[in-house]
């Protein structure tokens, strides 16, 4: 049964590189990317830039471990470059033994090959993103229905340019504080009003403010925060951002930030044409090697849990 499952599963994927093979340059890169169901067999690169790239070598984050849940399985979201996979579990365990964080739930990654995709995201395409959901880790395993479908929590108050105090608490700064500080990280990003919570928050957990200076406020961003890394070493492909202003900007640039989600600018006209879609001539030349790679070899299911050994008939009363 298993040589059969395996078997087929070498088919599927022959057929789905097949089809990749075959597509020409106008389809849609999402739909070929949204297509792969495993990783190509290559090493871990990220290459190009975080909203026009790709993935090699994915790495997936267990859907289950001692500090997190993944979330959402049905998306497969769950893989990234393996310093991201090893930074959420760092994260998630640290979190949890010093900040009396309960555990991540973790949102979209990228997508086996990363690239676009057909539903949500313009960034979290070279497996340098990961959406990390304010709501805490309930201390039960959740059922794949449940990943589906409990709704993430706002962290909002009414006014929507505060924090809900009832919600947010002090092991949320020290959950963001935490994942700032990490060296490879390069930028958070958060809701205007969560960034004014953390630089309001910043020095109940602490005197270091230095940290403040990569969370970036940005649309949306009140159910889950977004991490993002630094361009791994080595990956030559890859497009780092420019270094976020200096200062850990709780000033100007936060007030100008509340000001307009006080008052978004009206849309002046018609609304803009949408852009045609991206297709895989516009992605760096070595994705489309990434999409055509094999996957690798299917993993063995694991081995059989060995039946108890057969109980003697006779057996002596333990000895007291
Ligand atoms: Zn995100």
């Amino acid at each position: 049964m298993r040589i059969l499952a395996a078997l087929l599963s070498i088919i599927l994927a022959a057929a789905s590189v097949g089809s990749v093979g075959a597509a020409d340059d106008t389809t849609p890169a999402k739909e070929l990317f949204g297509r792969v169901k495993a990783p190509a067999a290559l090493p871990a690169a990220a290459i190009g830039s975080y909203a026009r790239g790709c993935l090699a070598g994915g790495k997936q984050l267990s859907i289950d471990g001692p500090a997190w849940q993944a979330m959402r399985l049905s998306r497969n979201r769950n893989w990234g470059h393996p310093r991201l996979i090893s930074l959420v579990e760092r994260l998630a365990k640290e979190a949890q033994k010093y900040d009396r964080w309960p555990g991540l739930l973790v949102g979209d990654i990228s997508q086996p090959r990363g690239g676009p995709m057909l539903t949500g995201h313009a960034s979290h395409q070279i497996g340098l993103d990961v959406d990390i959901w304010f709501t805490p880790m309930p201390d039960r395993r959740l059922t794949e229905k449940e990943r589906e479908e409990l709704s993430a929590i706002s962290m909002l108050g009414p006014d929507k340019l505060s924090v809900d105090p009832n919600i947010w608490t002090e092991s949320h700064v020290r959950l963001v504080k935490r994942a700032a500080s990490y060296p490879e990280v390069d930028r958070i990003f958060v809701h205007p009003a969560i960034k004014k919570a953390l630089c309001e928050g910043a020095d109940k957990v602490g005197s270091d403010r230095s940290w403040l200076r990569k969370v970036r406020p940005y649309w949306g961003h009140y159910y889950h925060f977004h991490i993002r890394l630094s361009c791994p070493p080595g990956n030559a492909s890859c497009k780092n951002q420019p270094a976020p202003p200096p200062g850990d900007g709780c000033g100007k640039e936060l007030s100008d930030w509340l000001a307009l989600i006080a008052s978004p600018p009206k849309p002046k006209g018609p609304p803009p044409k949408p852009k045609p879609p991206m297709t895989l001539a516009q992605l760096p030349a070595e994705c489309r090697a990434v999409l055509t790679a094999d996957a690798p070899p299917t993993v063995e299911a694991e081995a059989p849990i060995k039946p108890p050994a057969p109980v003697p008939a006779t057996r002596s009363k333990p000895a007291q």
